[in-house]
């Protein structure tokens, strides 16, 4: 397998450094919709997919999130473009699987009208629904985004597998076995990571469970407040959050050295991955990140 990293959507939140602990001043803050292209025996499956076209985005989205978010909706980033310009037909991408549906994970799904799309079930059936929350639950999902699907494949919750203290969904319909769904609900109810086995070690992608680098590799969550209360917002179960959090933390420091955690929204992760070229592991400058003394003895949730 080849897998590619994708930024499918950069954004500019208000708050500056406040919301993103990086940007220089505090009126816009820099981040990413980081999404992977994996080339397989399978087709071509992307996870994730960011925003999609300008043109349709401006008319889907709610102004509440535009507002908010600042999405630049730049043609180039859509996954449909960037499958393109690596030399690909969009119709040979026969597989997406999808965190969670929220706006700015689902933009480009129907980009890929040959692509089953999989996710846990639960996460289809609250986002049919609007229930993501009392103010936000009807603005961040957007049944436009995904109404002209025409393949699903839904798993349902709590019959998982063991992988690495986490329950997992091994069994994806036409998909490698390499590739495992793995639910991690608070941030929505049918929430879930994509952990791959590259036979070099284990990629997980955690979307939307954390939104910083620094809430996990380290003893102790480190964010900026601005995405703290981005998170606080967006939560549906504050303790199932957390807990999946903290189970995060502790993974990434008790196998530094075999699993390579990156979220959705983290532009130095997105960068560590892209800047080490195409497929390649940055694994030896995360190792340097995570020092091999910050044992897990004594993390602990905040
Ligand atoms: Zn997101």
């Amino acid at each position: 397998m080849r897998i590619h990293h994708l930024n499918c959507g950069t954004c500019c939140p208000w708050g500056g450094r406040l919301f993103d602990g990086e940007s220089r001043g505090v009126v816009h803050g820099h981040i990413v919709c980081h999404c992977l292209l994996v080339e397989s025996d399978a087709g071509l499956i992307l996870v994730d997919t960011g925003y999609g076209h300008r043109r349709l985005e401006q008319r889907r989205l709610s102004k509440f999130f535009t507002v908010l978010n600042q999405p630049q909706l730049i043609e180039s980033e859509t996954a449909v473009a960037q499958v393109r310009s690596l030399g690909f037909d969009p119709r040979d991408v026969r597989h997406i699987v999808i965190t969670h549906l929220d706006f700015d994970h689902a933009g480009g799904i129907e980009d890929f009208p040959n692509a089953t799309v999989h996710l846990t079930a639960r996460e289809k059936e609250v986002a049919d629904e609007g229930r993501g929350g009392a103010f936000v639950g009807t603005r961040r999902y957007r049944p436009r985004q995904w109404d002209e699907v025409n393949s699903w494949a839904l798993y349902p919750l709590g019959r998982g597998e063991p992988w690495m203290g986490f329950d997992c969904v091994r069994d994806l319909e036409g998909l490698p076995p390499e590739i495992l769904l793995v639910p991690l609900v608070g941030h929505t109810w049918g929430h879930s990571g994509v952990a791959i086995d590259t036979g070099n070690g284990w990629l997980f992608y955690a979307g939307d469970a954390y939104f910083h680098h620094g809430e996990i590799g380290r003893r102790n969550r480190r964010c900026p407040p601005g995405m703290r209360f981005y998170q606080d917002m967006m939560e549906v179960d504050r303790d199932a959050r957390m807990a999946n959090q903290l189970r995060l933390r502790r993974l990434s420091l008790e196998h530094a050295n075999d699993i390579e955690i990156f979220c959705a929204h983290d532009r130095q992760e997105f960068e560590q991955f892209a800047n080490a070229g195409r497929g390649d592991r940055p694994l030896s400058r995360w190792r340097e990140r995570r020092a091999p003394e910050q044992t897990f003895a004594s993390a602990q949730p905040t």
